[in-house]
């Protein structure tokens, strides 16, 4: 069973060396009496929030990864051999799996049984899977928009960005993203429709950036990265604006976090600011899939996806999340069988 094996708690920007591809002895049997599932990986999630799990556990960090084990995340998986009701040899699932060709799943209750397939089966490690529901969650349900809004996106190409963007869009918002390259930002308004995008890089004054896009103000800051963006944005917010603080990428490598200097505008412009977990909202799954699959099959939502091909290059892709080198959501194809 080839595995990706993490080494050790990470401070700093990760590294490949980080982790290890590694081959381990394993019965592909399940465990006698066992009432998990043994799966054949498929697809893996490259996702920001691993980086948390690298550092060494504290009050804040109570779900580490153990170094010497392989790394786990969300993942794509076929079921070879079930001792759990909900499922049987045969299935394809998603759900939290290990970076291996193979795994027990000792909580086949977390995982979801995948019903539809005739949508790319990778899909379920993005816009069907965690990051969709993500953006589903923090749009619809923390931001309650409404028509005609403004919204701002940071890492707005990316596997919840893009989504946002689209969402937003479709619902009838004013809709600008910032993104980290050229690429990226000719995405934002070619392919998902937005209404204006710009290079965070080459923008030397991004309060400057931000009033040329929202003259009037933004309603809705969908936050994805933090530090210097969050306070610039702080400067910009509509009275009574809303901000989904979904996470802050730029904040996970740095020793020290950055301070935020312009909060007392959230006091000033009565901004409610808030931060969700889309763990919180997985009951409304069946929702999101009704609402999003006949937009994928009539050509609303679209999605782009940066697929890194085997565990040999999972590490990488993993780390490239944190110098922007995706494009659309991160995945790693284990097997395509
Ligand atoms: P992406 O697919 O957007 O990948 C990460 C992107 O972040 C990179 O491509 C890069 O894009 C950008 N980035 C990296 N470093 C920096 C930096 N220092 N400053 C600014 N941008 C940076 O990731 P996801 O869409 O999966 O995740 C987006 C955010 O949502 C993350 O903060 C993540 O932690 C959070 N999240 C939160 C969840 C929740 O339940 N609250 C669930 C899922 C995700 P670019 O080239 O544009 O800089």
């Amino acid at each position: 069973n080839k595995q990706v094996i993490f080494r050790d708690y990470v401070s700093g920007f990760p590294k490949e060396s980080d982790m290890e591809v590694r081959k381990s002895a394993m019965k592909l049997r399940l465990p006698e009496g066992s009432d998990g599932l043994l799966v054949k990986n498929l697809y893996l999630s490259c996702d920001p929030y691993m980086r948390i799990r690298m550092a060494k556990p504290d009050a804040d960090h109570v779900n580490s990864f153990e170094p010497g084990s392989p790394i786990t995340g969300y993942g794509v998986a076929r079921v070879l051999e079930s001792g759990h009701p909900n499922f049987k040899k045969g299935d394809l699932l998603w759900g939290f799996t290990g970076w291996e060709e193979y795994s027990l799943i000792t909580a086949p209750e977390t995982c979801f049984k995948i019903e539809h397939t005739d949508v790319p089966l990778s899909y379920y490690t993005s816009l069907l899977g965690m990051p969709g529901m993500t953006a589903y969650a923090g749009f619809f349900e923390v931001c309650s928009p409404k028509k005609g809004e403004t919204v701002f996106i940071s890492a707005a190409s990316g596997a919840v960005g893009q989504l946002v963007g689209q969402f937003a869009k479709l619902f009838g918002c004013y809709v600008v993203g910032s993104a980290g390259s050229k690429e990226k930002v000719d995405l934002l308004k070619n392919k998902f429709g937005f209404d204006d995008a710009f290079n965070y890089k080459e923008e030397l004054d991004l309060n400057a950036a931000l009033k040329r896009c929202f003259p009037e103000g933004i309603d809705i800051y969908f936050e994805n990265v933090g530090g210097k963006t969050l306070d610039a944005v702080l400067l910009n917010m509509k009275l009574h604006g809303r901000i989904a603080a979904c996470g802050m990428i730029s904040q996970y490598n740095l020793e020290q976090p950055e301070s935020v200097h312009n909060l007392m505008n959230i006091v000033l412009k009565r901004v409610r600011m808030e931060g969700f977990a889309v763990l919180d909202y997985y009951h409304l799954y069946p929702k999101f899939l009704e609402m999003v699959l006949p937009q994928i099959k009539e050509g609303k939502i679209v999605y782009v996806e940066d697929t890194a091909e085997g565990l040999e290059d999972a590490s990488a892709a993993l780390i490239g999340l944190f110098s922007g080198r995706n494009v659309g959501k991160q995945v790693v194809v284990v097997s395509q069988e």
